[in-house]
């Protein structure tokens, strides 16, 4: 099976295992895994930022960022796509008790003028807005990066505001790849940044967080209150090592894997969005539909996904070239049958 799914599916090469398997281990939670800490001072000094912890899950990431940055009856400004307001089950809203503020965009990714006419001090009736949240890249939005103009704009009006800033990282070494921006680029202009290692880093597990020590000292006390302090996870760190090191470098084939995809599709009839890093989004042939199609390719072989209304497919570390040439070929054939 050829799993276009997602870079969550990613499994852990004979390498990634045998640095597992090797970590040296000790009590995460009470700072004493020399694997976990080794990771921690790798991604402060990618992300140029004071610290980084590291964490369970982008997810838990997402919330502990949003606690620590917001008070209880503030607003949370993102877009109405963004994986913290649509996909965690509401968590930020019942753990920081903050209201969200969605803005309508089209791919993810709003404007300084959009935030203006949304960003309020706050007062007796409403509720000041504190926090912007940026995804880099955007999932929902269609792997779209997010270029650094736009993104430091964002970041300018925010701040004139007053209000924090945070960056939804999950693929943010994606769109280092994508830009050739440097990752401390990106971190340089906000509060809070985070990235996912169970996505195209390849790990089975684990995110980190980064920022200055005063955010992490205030984000390791909800890392801890939500449960998310460990014990041996520097089996995980090493995993996350050791994909930083060989999996990254290499995401800039993911790239060239997924323009080759985009291409192949749109000969084959399908309406593909141009993709801007390592997610293809299309339009199903419309008299398959998008279960139809999904189950034609999956009878092809290949493993597809409906994300936001469209098909997705995403590639990874464990996605060929050949196996790209195989999902066109599939989707040549399912598409022929509609
Ligand atoms: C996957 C994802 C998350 C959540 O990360 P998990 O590690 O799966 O909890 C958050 N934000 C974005 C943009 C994601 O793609």
């Amino acid at each position: 099976m050829i799993d276009l799914f997602s870079d969550t599916h990613t499994l852990p090469d004979d390498g990634m295992r045998r640095a597992m398997a090797s970590a040296e281990l000790g009590d995460e939670q009470m700072g004493e895994d020399p694997t976990t800490r080794r990771l921690e001072e790798t991604v402060a000094a990618l992300l140029d930022t004071e610290a980084a912890m590291f964490m369970p899950t982008g997810s838990m990431c997402n919330k502990v960022a949003v606690s620590a940055l917001t008070k209880p009856g503030d607003a949370l400004v993102c877009d109405h796509l963004a994986h913290v307001y649509r996909f965690e089950g509401g968590g930020s809203a019942v753990l920081s008790g903050i209201v969200f503020e969605p803005l309508a965009t089209e791919r993810g990714i709003f404007t300084p003028k959009q935030l203006d006419a949304v960003m309020k001090p706050g007062s007796v009736y409403e509720p000041r807005t504190s926090l912007v949240s940026i995804e880099q890249t955007h999932n929902f939005g269609g792997g779209v990066v997010w270029s650094f103009e736009e993104y430091a704009a964002v970041c300018d009006t925010a701040r004139r505001h007053g209000a924090s800033v945070f960056t939804d990282g999950a693929r943010l070494l994606n769109a280092v790849a994508a830009t050739g921006i440097p990752a401390n680029k990106w971190a340089s202009l906000v509060d809070a940044v985070w990235i996912d290692f169970s996505k195209g880093v390849g790990a089975p597990g684990g995110a980190i967080i980064a920022g200055s020590d005063r955010f992490i000292a205030t984000a390791k006390r909800f890392k801890y209150l939500y449960g998310g302090a460990m014990r041996q996870s520097g089996v995980l760190a090493a995993a996350a090592l050791y994909g930083l090191e060989s999996n990254v470098p290499r995401m800039i084939d993911d790239q060239s894997h997924a323009r080759s995809l985009a291409t192949g599709l749109a000969e084959a009839g399908l309406e593909v969005a141009d993709p801007e890093s390592n997610m293809v989004f299309c339009e199903p042939p419309p008299r398959l539909g998008i279960q139809g199609f999904i189950d034609g390719m999956e009878a092809e072989g290949v493993r597809v996904s409906a994300v936001a209304g469209r098909i997705r497919m995403v590639t990874h570390v464990g996605v060929s070239s050949q196996d790209i040439d195989a999902a066109i070929t599939a989707a040549v054939r399912v598409a022929a049958t509609s």
